[in-house]
Formats: structure tokens, sequence, C-alpha cells
């Protein structure tokens, strides 16, 4: 099952990957951060398991992150 790694004390909260998977998303009202939504902490970075089928997706969301802190592992 690929994955989704946020290194999320990086985040600028640009918002661009809320608005491109917002199923997987939300922007926090705390710290104005993106958040994986059911996300689990593993080390320093938030780690969300998900289907194939949604891997393409997630990797363009990777790619169009400005400070380059979300990697899609196959
Ligand atoms: S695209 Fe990157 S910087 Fe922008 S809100 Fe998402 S994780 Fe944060």
């Amino acid at each position: 099952m690929p994955n989704i790694v946020q290194y999320r004390n990086k985040c600028i909260g640009c918002g661009i990957c809320f608005e491109m998977m917002p199923g997987i998303w939300r922007m926090s009202k705390k710290d104005g951060k993106a958040t994986l939504l059911n996300g689990s902490i593993k080390k320093q970075a938030s780690v969300l398991p998900i289907n194939h089928s949604l891997s393409e997706n997630a990797k363009k969301v990777a790619k169009a992150c400005p400070v380059n802190i979300i990697k899609v592992n196959e």
C-alpha cells in the first residue's frame, strides 16, 4: 500500500494540497498548516496509507507543494 508522508513542521499553509485532494487533507484552524486526515505521526513526519488508485493524484500534490515536504512511497 502506498504512503503519503508529510514533513508537517515545514508546511507554510499554502493550501494547495487541500485544494487538490480535499478528502485527504485539511487545513488546521490552530496553526494554519495542512494535516493529513487520519494520518499517524512517525518520527518527524505524518504518514497516511492510501489506495493505489489515489497514488497518481498524491504524486501530483507532492510535486505541487511549494516547499517540497510531501513524499509518496509506493
Ligand atoms: S502544499 Fe505543502 S506547504 Fe502547502 S499546505 Fe500542503 S503541505 Fe503545506
